[in-house]
């Protein structure tokens, strides 16, 4: 049997799923006071997904965590927004793939076994000053990496043995949240009819709210139909101009420029056009990673730019300017400078006006 803390940690599990199952909570039940707790931290969960794209992990309080996981779900089914559920179980994901990083290989493996059913053997190999631990029967391999561009991903790239791909413990995680984000997407993306009481109904509607004033923001729909380049922020400028002159850049580099391209509204055909030309990149590939970005293929989820604190940790983030001291996020300062010279624009057609009228 799973231990309240571990079915709090991982919530989609179907040990936990029966756990919750057996207290036999009714809508009506969770208007009493005492489930206060558990619904302000479903909302939270939601609206963590759609302001920040990532969950955050309460561990203190097992049971809040535990119960507010299915509440959550039922919000985002009520919604009915493929977006949100889009959204949701990648952020859900990513909050179990962060815990599942600091795990024993022992609890990702059974994970991996007894949920996903994978064919996977606990190993100690240590080859090219890499330590794998985890060897994956191909055909789990290919099902979870299939959505991966890195090259590093491709089955020709990867160290294997007898049909087993071997892999590191970050590896494993990472394949494991591809099943997670499936298997959540799952349960939420159902229709369902569900009569939510006036309070949860409340809820629903303050999270129907934050989605409609931030999906434009979050989808990029707010921003101009052409880049401003000179609203480029200076890591992404920098980006931009080390590719047309020739400089190889690292993953980070490419998904953060790739990714602001397409969310500041930059044609696919151009962003492809602006790699293949300035690059030995072949074509095919670098269309198939831009588009993976954008959303139109694989998970079918449209990658937003890195935080400015992942570039950081990334060393993308260079020359930061005054902008860059007020926001967090790349997406941010672009919005900020297009305001910023869009208000100088009008400042200087204000001085010129009067003469024109002289
Ligand atoms: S602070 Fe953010 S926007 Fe500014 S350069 Fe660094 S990563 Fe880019």
């Amino acid at each position: 049997m799973i231990s309240e803390r571990e079915a709090a940690k991982y919530p989609f599990l179907r040990d936990a799923v029966s756990l919750v199952d057996v207290l036999d909570i009714t809508l009506d039940d969770l208007v009493d006071p005492s489930y206060r707790k558990v619904l302000d931290r479903a909302e939270g969960r939601v609206s963590q997904a759609i302001l920040k794209g990532e969950t955050d992990s309460r561990l203190e309080d097992p049971p809040t965590e535990l119960l507010s996981y299915p509440v959550a779900n039922m919000f985002v089914t009520v919604l009915g927004e493929d977006f949100l559920s889009r959204r949701y179980a990648l952020s859900e994901a990513l909050r179990a793939e962060e815990i599942l990083r600091e795990e024993g290989e022992a609890r990702v493996a059974k994970m991996a076994r007894t949920e996903f059913e994978w064919t996977l053997n606990l190993v100690s190999e240590s080859l090219d000053g890499r330590i794998y631990n985890f060897e994956l029967h191909f055909s789990n391999y290919l099902r979870n990496a299939a959505v991966f561009r890195e090259p590093k991903w491709k089955l020709v790239n990867r160290m294997m043995k007898d049909g087993y791909v071997l892999l590191t413990q970050p590896e494993a995680t990472r394949l494991l949240k591809e099943e997670i984000q499936r298997k959540i997407l799952s349960f939420v993306s159902v229709p369902a009819k569900i009569n939510l009481p006036e309070p949860l109904r409340e809820r629903t509607n303050r999270l129907a709210k934050v989605l409609s004033e931030n999906r434009a923001s979050i989808t990029g729909e707010d921003l101009p139909s052409e880049v401003v380049m000179e609203a480029l922020p200076p890591c992404i400028s920098t980006a931009f101009e080390g590719l047309v002159s020739g400089k190889r850049l690292g993953h980070m580099e490419r998904f953060a420029l790739t990714s602001f391209l397409i969310n500041a509204g930059m044609e696919i055909d151009d962003i492809v056009k602006v790699f293949v030309s300035v690059t030995d990149f072949d074509e095919e590939f670098t269309r198939y990673q831009i588009e993976h970005i954008a959303g139109l293929r694989g998970s079918r989820t449209r990658y937003t730019p890195p935080t400015c604190s992942t570039l950081r940790t990334h060393g993308v983030c260079v020359n930061p300017d005054r902008i860059c001291g007020r926001i967090k996020h790349p997406l941010s300062y672009y919005r900020r400078k297009i305001w910023m010279l869009q208000r100088q624009e009008e400042e200087r057609q204000g001085d010129v006006n009067p003469q024109i009228s002289e």
